[in-house]
């Protein structure tokens, strides 16, 4: 009798690196346990931390509570800090926590809260700010929050573009998304700049190092893929967007999965090359999951698809840095 090896067929996983969590991510989760151990449980987070199920469940096993918005924390808790999600938020949500007299840490991404700062800068400077981004998504909602109403206007595709009224078009700046596809958004920017020659860029690209790699390593991983796969949830905007790259550079199909659980293999059919990479947001620990459940069906090999190496790494608030962490933390926190 043949052994169940033998009769696997031979496939070759593409692994993409870079790949899964970046710096910011990486620094909100940290700040939701730094402050479990410094203050003890409950911690409330505002908003899921970052886009990721997995994350959420490990943080709320350990005594972290999710809330939508700050009227949810129960007055008798108003004294366990509450941290804000990486995405970042509208001005109104600080003021609306120091009025409740809440104690609350920002795990905004320092990459986003530049793009605040752009923001603000064109505003200072009497531009009206073109913010390009998804409709609803909490990045977009904190940033048009940053300035007061009427001062944002959203364009998300090529066609808004094209219709967009300014209120003055000689007197226009734009930022973006930090997690939008590297190259609709380059041309979003081209048709603003050919219908509005004096639209004014920020200081630097809003879209993000871990957005751009991500989505530079699918591009190159792609071609002859049969099925690409990324790791991520169907609410991380950086992921839906590394699933359109893998299409457009070459796989014949590409899939967002959460878990291992989620593929169906009897929809597979034929294949000899998968692609495999992560959101952002998308832990280490399912992307061995995904490589196990392949080898449980195929004979397979897996081949890094490096491009560049990431070392980006941000500081946590100043008063949790003293806050040590165990082995095990840090590999929660590095989603491992
Ligand atoms: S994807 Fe970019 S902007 Fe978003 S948390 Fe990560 S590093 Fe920050």
């Amino acid at each position: 009798m043949a052994s169940s090896t033998a009769a696997k067929s031979q496939i070759t996983i593409r692994l993409c690196g870079p790949r899964g969590f970046c710096a910011g991510v990486d620094r909100a989760i940290q700040i939701v346990v730094l402050a479990l151990k410094e203050f003890g449980a409950p911690v409330y987070v505002r908003h899921e931390i970052v886009h990721n199920r997995y994350v959420v469940e490990g943080l709320e096993a350990k005594g972290a509570i999710f809330v939508e918005e700050l009227g949810e924390i129960p007055p008798e808790h108003r004294k366990q800090p509450v941290v804000f999600s990486a995405h970042g938020v509208p001005k109104s949500v600080p003021a609306d926590a120091d009025q409740r007299n809440l104690f609350y840490l920002d795990a905004t991404c320092p990459l986003v809260s530049k793009v605040h700062k752009q923001a603000m800068r064109h505003h200072r400077l009497g531009r009206h700010v073109v913010l390009i981004g998804h409709a609803g998504h909490p990045e977009v909602i904190g940033t048009m929050g940053q300035l007061p109403e009427g001062s944002v206007s959203l364009i998300e595709t090529v066609e808004d573009a094209d219709l967009y009224v300014p209120p003055d078009p000689d007197n226009l700046g734009y930022v973006t998304q930090t997690t939008l596809s590297v190259d609709d958004t380059a041309g979003v920017i081209k048709r603003l700049h050919e219908r509005f020659p004096n639209l004014t860029a920020p200081a630097a690209d809003s879209i993000c190092y871990a957005t751009t790699n991500r989505q530079e390593a699918v591009k190159q991983a792609a071609p002859g893929c049969d099925l690409f796969l990324i790791v991520g949830a169907p609410n991380s905007s950086n992921s839906k967007r590394l699933v359109e790259v893998a299409l457009r550079a070459g796989a014949k199909k590409s899939v967002l999965v959460q878990r291992a659980s989620e593929i169906d293999w009897e929809a597979i059919g034929d294949i000899s090359t998968v692609g495999l990479s992560a959101g952002a947001s998308a832990p280490e620990v399912i992307v061995n999951e995904i490589i196990e459940a392949f080898r449980e069906r195929y004979d397979a090999t897996v081949e890094l698809a490096d491009t560049v190496e990431e070392n980006e790494n941000f500081l946590v608030n100043r008063e949790l840095r003293h806050v040590e962490l165990t082995a095990a933390d840090m590999a929660f926190v590095n989603g491992e």
